[in-house]
């Protein structure tokens, strides 16, 4: 059905007390026009091929019409933003269409981001732009293929209006394509929606936001009690816990780790200025905004979440009453990341029979190593897969080496003192694994499947993002197409396995992002 329009009384900007959310419909476009969908994620919503192909699907998801049984609202949120508490933030520009329970049974709710300004909107437009919605529709759908904790993207389609934004070429504003994103997810509550309700002293209402959300995404923990609340807020912390874990595998730097972007189910949420390292570098972030204090850089990711773990205690303390369960989730955050970090390492080295105490050596020396010398992340994984430790090979040290030259950026400045301390390792290693006793082709299987070959390298998504904002939408697909299947050997599309190429180092989006978005 047609929107009823938009009154513009339920929707001014303004503070939203003793509430989550509020009522308001999406703006309407001027021309809708298809980018692409998840075939995967129109799948869980029971969506038809051709309805999603149909000018309804595009309608309905870029905002222009609701579907039958649709009350959109925006929610109300606050958070802190670079370590400060930033007060009410909220659906700035998302606005929630409703949720679908489909023939599993499975509970989703639909988001449109981008659709327009809410009472959550502050001084901002509500709109987003074509290049970070392809960055978000790709990379939720990349990250749920490589077994991230992650939100889904169902549609990226264009509005046929153009959106102000100061990009980060030269500083000056010029308008971009605007577009929405549908994102898809069993909730989409953050660490903010309870802390806002804390902050503004609105007790009652955050008890009944804790049991709604104990009820409707937390159900096997059954009725809301004290002992409910203890196990709530453990599993809160374990599955962030899990979600870092994954993050720093595969080597996924969120970049705006604020606690408005902290999913209470443990998903990667938000994707704005994100990135993926290339050369190894815990140090890096890919957000401009933060590269003075790099507080969101790659190796920091474990301590952010435990600091906002911190701040969502302190949100829920009225509500519990006590500190013990609150310090007991967050030491149940400590533990599940050390013991799942240190599995997945020894995953990723394919070390089956994990021995942590003597392992963490071989570990840490490993990435000292690839830090000192500008080494692709993931192509050194991959390639490290290969080592033979079956006797009949006594070259296998010559042919690791050799597998892993092009893994390097700057080949010509390993040196030989480098050299001879990688081969160290590489000596060590061997021994371990010959200790381990996984025959190869097992060891080579495991570690395949937990190290990635092809992942979203922030090159390839803006040479997708290039073509799209010149009206060729193919290579959206491909990319989306290539990241299903992120651990297979892919013939004919290594190209997209390789190192980010030299012109991608400091090229804006190749490198380097802002959250203008
Ligand atoms: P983010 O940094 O993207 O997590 O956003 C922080 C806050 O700013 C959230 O409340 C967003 O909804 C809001 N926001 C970001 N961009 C816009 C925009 N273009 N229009 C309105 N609100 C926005
Ligand atoms: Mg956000
Ligand atoms: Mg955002």
């Amino acid at each position: 059905r047609e929107l009823p329009g938009d009154p513009e009384t339920a929707n001014f900007r303004r503070q939203v007390a003793d509430a989550c959310y509020s009522r308001v419909n999406p703006a309407k476009v001027a021309a809708p026009q298809w980018v692409a969908y998840s075939r995967e994620v129109a799948d869980l919503l029971d969506l038809s091929r051709e309805l999603c192909a149909s000018e309804d699907f595009t309608q309905v998801f870029a905002g222009n019409r609701l579907a039958r049984g649709m009350e959109p609202f925006a929610m109300c949120y606050g958070g802190h933003q670079f370590g400060f508490w930033a007060g009410q933030l909220g659906d700035g520009r998302a606005i929630n269409l409703g949720e679908v329970v489909n023939r599993h049974g499975e509970r989703w709710v639909l988001q449109l981001k981008g659709a327009g300004p809410t009472p959550y909107s502050r001084n901002a437009d509500g709109l987003a732009v074509l290049r970070s919605s392809i960055r978000e529709f790709l990379c939720s759908e990349a990250m749920h293929h490589l077994g991230v904790p992650t939100t889904r993207a169902l549609s990226v389609v264009l509005t046929g209006e153009r959106v102000i934004r100061d990009m980060f070429y030269d500083g000056n504003p010029r308008s971009e394509p605007g577009a929405i994103v549908c994102r898809v997810s069993p909730s989409f509550i953050r660490f903010g929606n309870f802390q806002i309700l804390a902050a503004r002293g609105e007790t009652e209402l955050l008890r009944r936001f804790v049991d709604y959300t104990i009820r409707v995404d937390f159900p096997h923990l059954g009725e809301p009690s004290p002992a409910v609340y203890a196990d709530w807020f453990q599993e809160i912390c374990r599955k962030t816990a899990e979600m870092i874990v994954h993050w720093q595998r595969v080597g996924f730097v969120h970049g705006v780790m604020n606690t408005d972007n902290m999913s209470i189910l443990g998903l990667t949420i938000d994707y704005g200025p994100y990135g993926w390292l290339d050369n190894y570098d815990p140090h890096w972030t890919p957000n401009t905004t933060d590269a003075e204090q790099r507080r969101y850089r790659f190796g920091q990711q474990p301590q952010i979440a435990y600091w906002n773990l911190g701040q969502l205690a302190n949100a829920l303390f009225p509500v519990f009453g006590e500190a013990e369960p609150l310090q007991a989730g967050m030491s149940a955050y400590a533990e599940t990341f050390d013991r799942e970090w240190q599995r997945m390492m020894a995953g990723k080295l394919g070390i089956a029979d994990d021995r942590p105490a003597t392992d963490e050596d071989l570990i840490i020396e490993l990435l000292v190593l690839l830090q000192k010398a500008e080494t692709d992340m993931t192509l050194f994984f991959r390639r490290l897969a290969s080592l033979d430790t079956g006797g009949d090979r006594p070259d296998w040290k010559t042919r690791i080496a050799a597998r892993l030259e092009d893994c390097y950026y700057r080949p010509e400045q390993l040196s030989a003192d480098y050299l001879e301390r990688r081969d160290a390792w590489l000596g060590r290693y061997h021994e371990r694994l010959r200790q381990g006793g996984l025959p190869d082709v097992e060891r080579r299987r495991r570690m395949y499947a937990v190290n990635p070959k092809y992942v979203l390298r922030n090159y390839l998504s803006q040479l997708a993002i290039d073509r799209a904002e010149q009206g060729d939408f193919s290579t959206v697909d491909e990319l989306l197409d290539l990241c299903r299947r992120p651990y297979d050997e892919q013939p004919g599309k290594e190209h997209y396995a390789a190192k980010r190429p030299d012109w991608a180092r400091s090229r804006p989006g190749c490198s380097m992002l802002s959250c203008s978005s």
